[in-house]
């Protein structure tokens, strides 16, 4: 699996550490640089505030849907400040606080039964289900809040608790959501630290944790896999995605387009299942190519709290490093820029959204994960290859098929070696639905009942039908 060129590391602590603001590439803020030895005595608190905390599901579910409402009341301060730090339009953040709260709400109601386990003989057992313990959530800084309570709410509502790590590039609305959620839930049960590495090495194998569940990209995936080892805690990894979009012969390219590059642009393509490639059949190639160029050139890039704005700036400097050499070097190998190609010439970390035709199929921006806004089209002639490339770069997210005839596209969707495939959209979760990546793209199940599960472990009780 080729993958582009590595991140660098962000700068070195100090008691604070400086926020930036993506739109400008100024300072504007600072969050408290905790030293990872500091993680001992959050989690020592952690586990004190699990007895009560893990007591009365009751209780916990009236304090899960009471945050739920703090969140959104809250949304007013919460939705500008994730814009100001992440970069994406106020819009998105606005939908990103009202998702976070929805999911909360969800977990809230979710409660795991009992069940009676049947196998002929004269015994009556039973699997119920217990928590865990203080659970590490460590998340990076594409969507802080949503992807914070697809980790804290299943964990919460199964009666662990949290300590939460975000990004150090987006660790203030986190920080808000925390000071929100404190003022609803009881000491202790969910604690947010922020602070640069080693922090989440050190909080991903400490021993009073008891599971690591971690979204970011594979590499840091799997060093935090090592770390847990240390204490033999559960992992959960959501990893990083390569989806591709597979059009078929009769899509209708007009008809799909918008959606099309929606799917790859939200949030600057700065989603883990964004569509990262497109398979185009040859007869469409050029109108495909064409339609979604017209929408790159077109769209209104801007700082995300001008309300004109539908694309924001890339979150940080490493990754428009990144996406910067992903699309130089697919432009060396011979790719031609239908629209952008290029960092854009003013303050912050703008890059224009870029489309790339006759782009080598092995080059790092279509085998890896460009995370930004720029997106290789790809012919193809033969369905069978475009499957075929569709399945073969280790990632295994999510993917999806365009088409006019439904049961044809849900053939070819069915062949997708992923968590997730849509028919004629992309990246739409239910909250209720398992998330979870095939190969190089994570470890464990989330979301639904499987999130709660994954935070709860199963307890038996065999007792005979008689003395
Ligand atoms: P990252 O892996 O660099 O960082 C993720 C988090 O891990 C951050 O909080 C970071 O500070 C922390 N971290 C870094 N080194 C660590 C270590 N050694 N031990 C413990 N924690 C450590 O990822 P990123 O650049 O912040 O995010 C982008 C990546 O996340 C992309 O690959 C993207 O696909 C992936 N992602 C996946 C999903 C998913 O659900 N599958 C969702 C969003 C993003």
């Amino acid at each position: 699996m080729t993958t582009c060129p590595p991140r660098p590391v962000p700068a070195a602590p100090g008691q604070h550490f400086t926020v930036v603001d993506p739109a400008t590439g100024e300072t504007f803020a600072q969050a408290p640089a905790r030293r990872p030895e500091e993680v001992d005595a959050l989690v020592a608190r952690a586990h004190a505030a699990w007895r009560g905390w893990r007591a009365d599901p009751a209780a916990r579910a009236a304090a899960l849907r009471e945050a739920a409402d703090a969140v959104e009341a809250a949304g007013a301060d919460l939705a500008p400040l994730l814009t100001r730090e992440q970069g994406k339009p106020l819009a998105e953040s606005r939908a990103e606080v009202a998702r976070t709260a929805d999911r909360i709400r969800y977990f809230a109601g979710l409660r795991p039964e009992p069940r009676p386990l049947v196998d002929g003989r004269p015994v009556r057992s039973e699997v119920r289900w217990r928590s865990i313990g203080p659970v590490a959530a460590i998340v990076p800084w594409n969507f802080p809040l949503q992807l914070a309570s697809a980790k804290f709410a299943p964990a919460l509502a199964a009666g662990n608790t949290v300590v939460l790590k975000p990004s150090p590039f987006t660790p203030l609305a986190t920080r808000l959501l925390g000071s929100v959620l404190a003022a609803v839930l009881p000491e202790d049960v969910l604690t947010v630290v922020t602070g640069h590495e080693p922090l989440g090495a050190r909080l991903a194998s400490h021993p009073g944790i008891r599971h690591v569940t971690f979204t970011g990209a594979a590499p840091t995936g799997r060093a935090v896999a090592r770390g847990a080892a240390s204490s033999l805690a559960r992992v959960t990894l959501e990893l990083g995605g390569n989806d591709a979009a597979i059009l078929l012969e009769d899509a209708a390219v007009d008809r799909i387009a918008d959606r099309l590059f929606w799917a790859a642009f939200r949030n600057c393509g700065q989603v883990c299942m964004a569509v990262k490639r497109v398979y185009a059949p040859a007869r469409l190639y050029s109108d495909v190519v064409e339609a979604l160029a017209q929408r790159a050139r077109t769209v209104v890039v801007g700082a995300g709290l001008d309300p004109a704005t539908r694309l924001g700036p890339v979150n940080n400097a490493p990754q428009l490093a990144r996406v910067e050499d992903c699309t130089a070097r697919a432009l060396a190998e011979g790719a031609r820029a239908a629209a952008g190609g290029h960092r854009l010439d003013r303050p912050g970390y703008f890059h224009a959204p870029t489309v790339l035709a006759d782009v080598p199929p092995d080059s790092p921006v279509v085998t890896g994960e460009q995370f930004g806004p720029v997106l290789p089209v790809l012919p193809y002639r033969k369905l069978d290859e475009a499957v075929e490339a569709a399945n073969g770069t280790g990632f295994g997210l999510g993917g999806s098929v365009w088409g006019t005839d439904l049961d044809r596209a849900e053939a070819v969707a069915d062949r997708l070696e992923c968590g997730t495939a849509w028919i004629n959209h992309h990246a739409e979760l239910s909250l209720a639905q398992p998330f979870a990546g095939a190969g190089q793209s994570g470890v464990g199940v989330a979301g639904g009942p499987w999130g709660l599960h994954g935070n709860l472990r199963p307890f038996v009780v065999h007792r005979p039908e008689e003395t």
